[in-house]
């Protein structure tokens, strides 16, 4: 937990609001949850935390389960999610969105668990992604609706926008990449590149040895962390000249793989042997005698908190979504941003702006949107390993971090303004 300073002797939630806290799919919109409810505990809150039943991946069961076991306190209420008669839309592949309809498809089931809460609610904090169907039921509830955002500032306008631009879909012309929103500059185009058609998502990869003792014996700012979130977005071809590009860069490196969407459930996938021989065909054998040596290739679940706050790690490689990137700029460790999808090159803006990091702004991701060559790859990393002042830049964002939620601090500000008007 990102806490600095308790207000609030543990359990003793005499006379402090009661606000419910209603989460989404995935761990990138779970965890900014967590987080919120250690601090509101911290501050005298009741909470009651909705959570959608059945989860989608194990990595977020396991997630709702230690927080609620290390904080008893915490009314738990599971939202059965209502089955889709229709099964599942074959338009919608990300597990992730089919979850966020089926949420949203089940809004209502929250309605007699918001009203009969005692003590009474004082407010619920949403996901964006149900806010439109929670919104009604507070409005009859007379309770205040607040939204966490789970992704930057700089996104908002372009969510606030979107309904305007939908309604001229001129504007929304594919081949135009140049949409423009108050306070962003255009998107640059980063579809350069030849497609790939090599996008087979068929293989099962693996890792080998322990991850953290590997990690805790290499040298200072010597091993760069590469993870584009929970989820899959990056094509085979790409995986393979990413591979090549981490041995070219000549830096250690801790690579956290997640091979396709519907792998999400790999948190506990520790069936090593079995499955080494694939790892290896997937990546080479250039990649591969590397392992467990001057790297690392973890298909499991890696503590991404616990890995960015090792003195080893001395740069990130991140697809930016915003978790990834509020918790990098906790650790004050450099990020090179090679965002994807949704809000994640909006959010490499951002990385690129407050200094934290460097964005490559033409790279795809080897599906869609076409191939980045190993070669590239390892001369940008190195270039961004040895970057000295951009590592001590992003060590100072790591320090205002910690000034932002100390008393005093702009979050700590904000929670105290936010619950007074409670
Ligand atoms: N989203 C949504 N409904 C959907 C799919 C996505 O509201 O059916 C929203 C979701 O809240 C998320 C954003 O669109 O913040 C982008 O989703 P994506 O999974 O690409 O990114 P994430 O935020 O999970 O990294
Ligand atoms: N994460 C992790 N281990 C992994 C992969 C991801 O701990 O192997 C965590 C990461 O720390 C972050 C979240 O999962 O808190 C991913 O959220 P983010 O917004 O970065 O990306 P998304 O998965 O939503 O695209």
């Amino acid at each position: 937990g990102h806490i600095s300073m308790s207000n609030c002797a543990r359990g003793d939630m005499s006379g402090g609001p009661h606000i419910a806290l209603f989460p989404s799919a995935g761990m990138g919109h779970l965890m900014p949850y967590l987080r919120l409810a250690t601090v509101l505990l911290d501050r005298c809150c009741r909470i009651t935390l909705i959570t959608p039943c059945p989860t989608i991946t194990t990595a977020e069961a396991v997630a709702i389960s230690s927080f609620l076991s290390t904080y008893p306190e915490v009314n738990d209420l599971e939202l059965r999610l209502v089955p889709d008669n229709n099964g599942p839309d074959p338009a919608i592949t990300d597990p992730h969105f089919f979850q966020f309809a089926r949420i949203s498809r089940s809004t209502h089931l929250i309605r007699p668990m918001l009203s009969s809460a005692s003590p009474p609610l004082s407010a619920v904090i949403s996901d964006l992604s149900a806010a439109s169907q929670v919104a009604p039921i507070l409005t009859d509830l007379h309770l205040p609706l607040y939204i966490l955002f789970t992704t930057s500032v700089k996104f908002l306008p372009l969510i606030a926008l979107l309904p305007k631009l939908l309604s001229d879909p001129s504007r929304l012309n594919p081949s135009c990449s140049d949409v423009n929103f108050p306070g962003l500059p255009p998107l640059p185009d980063h579809r350069r590149l030849a497609p790939t058609t090599a996008d087979r998502k068929s293989r099962e990869l693996t890792s080998k040895g322990d991850y953290k003792t590997w990690l805790e014996s290499q040298p200072v700012d010597s091993v760069v962390y590469v993870c584009f979130g929970s989820k899959a977005p990056m094509g085979v071809a790409q995986i393979q000249e990413l591979g090549k590009g981490l041995v070219g860069s000549g830096f250690r490196f801790l690579w956290a793989l997640k091979m396709k969407i519907s792998l999400v459930d790999e948190y506990d996938d520790h069936d090593e042997e079995t499955k080494s021989e694939n790892v290896r065909e997937l990546l080479g054998d250039s990649v591969w005698h590397e392992n467990g040596r001057r790297g690392m290739v973890m298909k499991s679940w890696v503590d991404q908190d616990e890995v960015l706050a090792s003195s080893s790690i001395g740069g990130f490689v991140s697809h930016c979504g915003w978790n990834s990137v509020t918790e990098a700029m906790w650790a004050g460790v450099p990020v090179l941003a090679w965002p994807h999808r949704g809000d994640q090159r909006v959010n490499a803006q951002v990385v690129e702006e407050s200094g934290l990091g460097v964005w490559m702004k033409e790279w795809g991701m080897g599906t869609r949107s076409g191939l980045v060559n190993g070669e590239e790859i390892g001369e940008k990393i190195g270039e961004f390993m040895r970057d000295e002042n951009l590592r001590e830049r992003a060590r100072k964002i790591g320090e205002e971090a910690r000034k932002a939620v100390d008393a005093g601090g702009s979050s700590h500000e904000t929670i105290t303004k936010v619950l007074k008007s409670l």
